[in-house]
């Protein structure tokens, strides 16, 4: 590998350095887990790195309440989202998610915005983030904001929306129904061995409900089963309206079905396409077959 480093150290350097290689060859690392993963074999020739891990500044590296909302910095690590009390409050799948990444050593490192960005089709933080609606929020060269729902911003494989010279500055959760009595919210991950390993299949869900019992708000994503990690809308709405506590068991199958719906699975060293799909469609349904939890 052989490439220049360029550090930045607050976000106004940070845009002046991606304006000054707007028209060269660059990467943004933040903790680098993925990124020097994927330089290992690539021999690109004047390649810089932009080193955002010193960029010193609060909202990009840490979680906050903002209006209600939560507001996320994309440098925030995967260790950070564990140990935040509102996350592991109101948001138990994204918890689960960061607390399910890897292992003790690359949680301390890896970014909320490198697993974002990297945009793998078994991202657990991903996953947990489409279930929660999260609001993008990027900033570009020149200094210029915009914003794009998680849910649109996934092209294809490892594609994202993301232009040269823009980077993720942080993101924003606020799908909490102010109506909501009681939610439903977690992180189920299958792979062939418990640390260190990508899902076989991921799934992540955030069911609110009103005092009556009545499904008011869902979210539910899934990971590892498609060239991007996958929103099941129709799943979800079918469930909006329905009482929690009294659902067939032909509703939790349709459910489940509607969810495998939007599997286009491969086979490959981890598990055979079939396998994936089998897996999804039980972890479907356990997740309403399980208590109220919260
Ligand atoms: C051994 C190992 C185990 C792993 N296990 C898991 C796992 O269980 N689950 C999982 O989901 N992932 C896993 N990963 C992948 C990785 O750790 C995560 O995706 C991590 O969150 C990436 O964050 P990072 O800060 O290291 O990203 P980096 O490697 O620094 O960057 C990743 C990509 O995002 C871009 N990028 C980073 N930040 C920004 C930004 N702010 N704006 C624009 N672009 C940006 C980079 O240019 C790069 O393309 C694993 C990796 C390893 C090496």
């Amino acid at each position: 590998m052989n490439f220049n480093i360029e550090i930045p150290h607050s976000i106004d350097e940070l845009v002046l350095t991606l304006n000054k290689f707007k028209n060269k060859n660059y990467r943004i690392g933040a903790g680098c887990t993925d990124l020097l993963m994927e330089l290992k074999n690539n021999s690109a020739s004047n390649l810089t790195i932009i080193n955002i891990s010193q960029v010193d500044d609060f909202n990009f590296n840490n979680v906050k309440l903002s209006n209600g909302n939560v507001d996320i910095g994309a440098n925030t690590t995967a260790f950070k989202i564990c140990e935040n009390e509102n996350i592991l409050e109101n948001y138990k799948t994204l918890h689960e998610a960061a607390l399910n990444l890897a292992s003790a050593q690359i949680r301390q490192v890896a970014t909320i915005g490198g697993n974002i960005c990297t945009a793998s089709p078994s991202g657990d933080l991903i996953c947990a983030l489409m279930a929660l609606k999260a609001q993008l929020y990027i900033k570009n060269s020149l200094g210029e904001n915009r914003e794009i729902s998680i849910l649109d911003f996934y092209k294809g494989v490892r594609k994202t929306d993301l232009k040269h010279g823009e980077f993720l500055s942080h993101l924003s959760l606020n799908s909490n129904n102010k109506n909501a009595f009681k939610t439903k919210s977690g992180f189920i991950k299958i792979g062939t061995r418990k640390s260190m390993e990508c899902s076989v299949v991921s799934l992540a869900y955030h069911i609110q409900i009103d005092k009556k019992g009545n499904i008011i708000e869902t979210g539910l994503a899934f990971g590892a089963s498609a060239p991007i990690v996958k929103y099941a809308t129709r799943a979800c709405d079918f469930l909006i309206g329905k009482k929690i506590d009294s659902l067939s068991k032909t509703e939790i199958d349709t459910f489940a079905k509607l969810v495998v719906e939007y599997a286009s699975p491969i086979d490959d060293i981890r598990a055979t396409a079939w396998y994936r799909k089998q897996v999804l469609f039980n972890i479907s349904k356990s997740i309403l077959e399980k208590n109220i939890e919260k």
